[in-house]
C-alpha cells in the first residue's frame, strides 16, 4: 500500500533552483498545491510555489513548518543535510526516505552500492590519506582520477593524474576530506538513464540521453542516445536493477560511461530529476518532474513514449544575450528560462530543447547559430 496524495493538496519541495521550479510547475499543472524550503529569496521555485519558506536548509524549525504545510516532501538536490532529512521523516511524509540521500551524497557509499546491485563501476580505492594515495595509486594505473567523496559535482572537487609527476596535484583535494582514486575510463560516450519508481514498485525508464559535455559542464543531450541495443539494453538493466536494489521511489538518475566495445561502467548517481532529462519536458508523454510527481504521490507510473529525437542545449550565464537576441529566428526551439537574475557565467540559466527529425542537422544549426561559441 502507498498514500496517495491527490491535487489540492500540498507537495513541499526542499531547494528552490530550477529542478524544483520545473517539478512545481508540473505540480501545480495537476492541481497540487507547492509549497519551498529555501534559504535565497525570489528563488526559480518560489516565483511559481504557492508557499515559500526562506530559511537554511538545515533550519529546524523551517523544515518544521515546511512539514505543517505539506502532505508530502520530495527535494530538488542531494547535497541537503542528511540528519534533518532524516527528522524530517519522523514528523512528515517523506516517501523517498533519507536513506538514499545518505548513500548518494558521497561516492564511497554510492560506489558500494552500484556494486551491491551487481553493476560495473571503473576500478577504484578509498583514500584518506596522501599516502594512502601513493599506496594504491601503482594498482589503479595513469591515467586516473581522484574525487572527493563529498561535494563534488561539475568537474569540481576532481583531479586527473596523468602520470607521477601529477601526484602532487591531489594533495590539496585529500587534505581536506576523504577522496577516491578511479581509473580513468577511455570512453567513446557518456550516457544517462533516468529511472523513476513508484511504492509499487512500478519502474520507467525515460529515453536514454547521449550528454556532451564542455568544461565538465553539461552543454547537449540528445535523444535517443546513439547507441547500440545492446548497450541500450545493458544501460537500461543497469539502472533498474540499482533502482530496485536501493528500494527508490521518486527518480533517480544513472550517469553511465560507454565503452569502444559498447558495455558500460556507472560512473554517478543522483537521487532526483536531472539536468540530461530535461527534454522530456516537450519530448516526452510524461516529463521527468510530471512522473516524479506521480511516484512520490502514489500514482501509477505512465510508460514513457519519446514523440521525436529531440537535443536539449543548456543556457549558461554567458548564453543568455546571444539566445534572446536570436530567438525570432528559430520559431521550432522551446526555449526555457529558469527566473534566475544574475547571469553569471557557467552559471545554469535555462536550456533550449529541440524536436528534429534529422540530428545531424540540428547538431550544425545549433553549432551555426554561434549562441553557444562561448
Ligand atoms: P563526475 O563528477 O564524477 O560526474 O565527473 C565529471 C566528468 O568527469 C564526467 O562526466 C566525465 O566526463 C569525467 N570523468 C569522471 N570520472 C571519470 C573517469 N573515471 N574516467 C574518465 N572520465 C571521467
Amino acid at each position: 500500500m502507498t498514500t496517495m496524495i491527490f491535487p489540492g493538496q500540498t507537495i513541499g519541495i526542499i531547494g528552490g533552483g530550477q529542478l524544483g521550479r520545473m517539478m512545481a510547475l508540473s505540480a501545480k499543472e495537476a492541481g497540487f498545491k507547492v509549497a519551498v524550503l529555501e534559504p535565497t529569496m525570489d528563488s526559480p521555485c518560489g516565483q511559481v510555489a504557492d508557499i515559500c519558506i526562506v530559511a537554511p536548509y538545515d533550519d529546524e524549525a523551517a523544515l518544521e513548518e515546511l512539514a505543517s504545510v505539506s502532505d508530502v516532501i520530495t527535494y530538488e538536490f542531494e547535497n541537503i543535510d542528511y540528519e534533518g532529512l532524516k527528522r524530517l521523516t519522523e514528523i512528515a511524509y517523506v516517501p523517498q526516505g533519507a536513506e538514499l540521500v545518505r548513500i548518494t551524497q558521497n561516492r564511497v557509499t554510492e560506489k558500494e552500492a552500484i556494486v551491491k546491485a551487481g553493476c560495473p563501476v571503473a576500478p577504484y580505492f578509498v583514500v584518506d590519506t596522501y599516502d594512502d594515495l601513493v599506496t594504491h595509486i601503482d594498482k589503479i594505473g595513469y591515467p586516473c582520477i581522484v574525487k572527493t567523496a563529498r561535494g563534488g559535482y561539475d568537474g569540481k572537487g576532481q583531479q586527473r593524474l596523468n602520470s607521477i609527476d601529477d601526484l602532487p596535484l591531489a594533495k590539496g583535494l585529500i587534505e581536506h576530506s576523504q577522496c577516491v582514486v578511479e581509473s580513468f575510463v577511455p570512453f567513446n560516450m557518456e550516457i544517462s538513464v533516468i529511472v523513476q519508481r513508484n511504492g509499487l514498485g512500478e519502474t520507467y525508464c525515460l529515453p536514454v540521453g547521449e550528454n556532451i559535455h564542455v568544461h565538465h559542464i553539461l552543454h547537449e543531450t540528445i535523444v535517443p542516445a546513439r547507441i547500440s541495443n545492446d548497450t541500450l539494453n545493458q544501460a537500461e538493466q543497469a539502472a533498474i536493477k540499482i533502482a530496485d536494489h536501493l528500494q527508490l521511489i521518486g527518480t533517480l538518475a544513472v550517469e553511465m560511461f560507454v565503452l569502444k566495445n559498447g558495455d558500460i561502467i556507472i560512473n554517478e548517481l543522483a537521487p532526483r530529476p536531472h539536468n540530461s532529462g530535461h527534454y522530456s519536458i516537450e519530448a516526452c508523454n510524461i516529463s521527468q518532474f510530471g512522473q516524479h510527481i506521480r511516484a512520490i504521490c502514489g500514482w501509477p507510473l505512465r510508460k514513457p513514449v519519446l514523440w521525436a529525437p529531440s537535443i536539449m542545449v543548456n543556457v549558461l550565464g554567458q548564453h543568455v544575450v546571444p539566445l534572446t537576441n536570436n530567438i525570432s529566428k528559430y520559431p521550432d526551439w522551446s526555449v526555457h528560462l529558469y527566473g534566475k537574475d544574475k547571469a553569471k557565467v557557467n552559471r545554469k540559466m535555462g536550456h533550449v530543447t529541440i524536436m528534429t527529425n534529422n540530428v545531424e542537422l540540428t547538431l550544425d544549426e545549433i553549432e551555426k547559430s554561434g549562441i553557444w561559441s562561448e
